[in-house]
This record gives C-alpha cells, structure tokens and sequence, in this order.
C-alpha cells in the first residue's frame, strides 16, 4: 500500500512529500534552522533578565548600595541625594564578564539612571 502524497507546504515548492509530513527534506531543515535561531536569541535575551533576577546580584547590589547611599552623579553637581539603583558602567550586554565587578558598578538616582540607559540606547541605534 503506497502512502498518499501531496505538495510540501512551502509556497511555490512542488516536491511530492507524504500525506502525513507538512514539509520536504529542505524546507524541513529550513524551518528547523529557523526555530533554532529563534530558540538562541530568546535565550540570549533571558539571560540579561535572568542576572538581574539571581541571588548573586541581588546580594550584591543591597550590599553595594549599603556601601553607596549616594547617587554618584548628582555628588558630581554637587547635590546630595540618595541612590536608587546599582548601574553597571560598562553595561552587561557590552561586558559580561564585568557583572559582578564592583569596580564596575555605580549608585545611581531613578533620575540619573534613567538618562543613562537613554543614552546607550542612542548610541546603539
Ligand atoms: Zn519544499
Ligand atoms: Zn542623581
């Protein structure tokens, strides 16, 4: 008994595939290449939001701001007020190695901080 065939799901593809299969040998492959890259740019995505979320960087960043009440930026201007956030200098995305390096790291106000983040925005469109 011969398995009924019909046209692979690809458009404009007119290989023969059986009845129970979506997509020929290449588009198959195709469509798996493409899963897999989906697969590792979300994971790469997570793992930026899994490192703000680990104990170790929590611990860290409590005990730096203990260490750091002041927001860097605004003692600059010669301004006293109380940090919010840790900041990475160089930012985890651009040096991953440097996450948990304190000498990479900065008390920063909301305010402060907010300027930052817009500002290695720019620069990376
Ligand atoms: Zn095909
Ligand atoms: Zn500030």
């Amino acid at each position: 008994m011969s398995v009924p065939m019909k046209q692979c799901n690809h458009a404009g593809c007119r290989t023969l595939v059986p009845f129970n299969e979506r997509y020929c040998v290449k588009h198959k492959q195709e469509l798996n290449k493409y899963r897999y890259n989906k697969r590792m740019y979300n994971s790469n995505e997570s793992k930026y939001q899994q490192f703000y979320k680990s104990t170790a960087w929590r611990r860290l960043s409590r005990r730096f701001l203990e260490n750091n009440p002041i927001c860097v930026k605004c003692y600059e201007d010669g301004v006293i007020r109380k940090a919010d956030v840790v900041d990475h200098v160089q930012e985890v995305k651009d040096n991953w190695s440097r996450r948990l390096d304190e000498s990479n790291l900065q008390a920063l106000c909301n305010s402060h901080h907010n300027t930052k983040t817009r500002n290695e925005r720019k620069k990376r469109e």
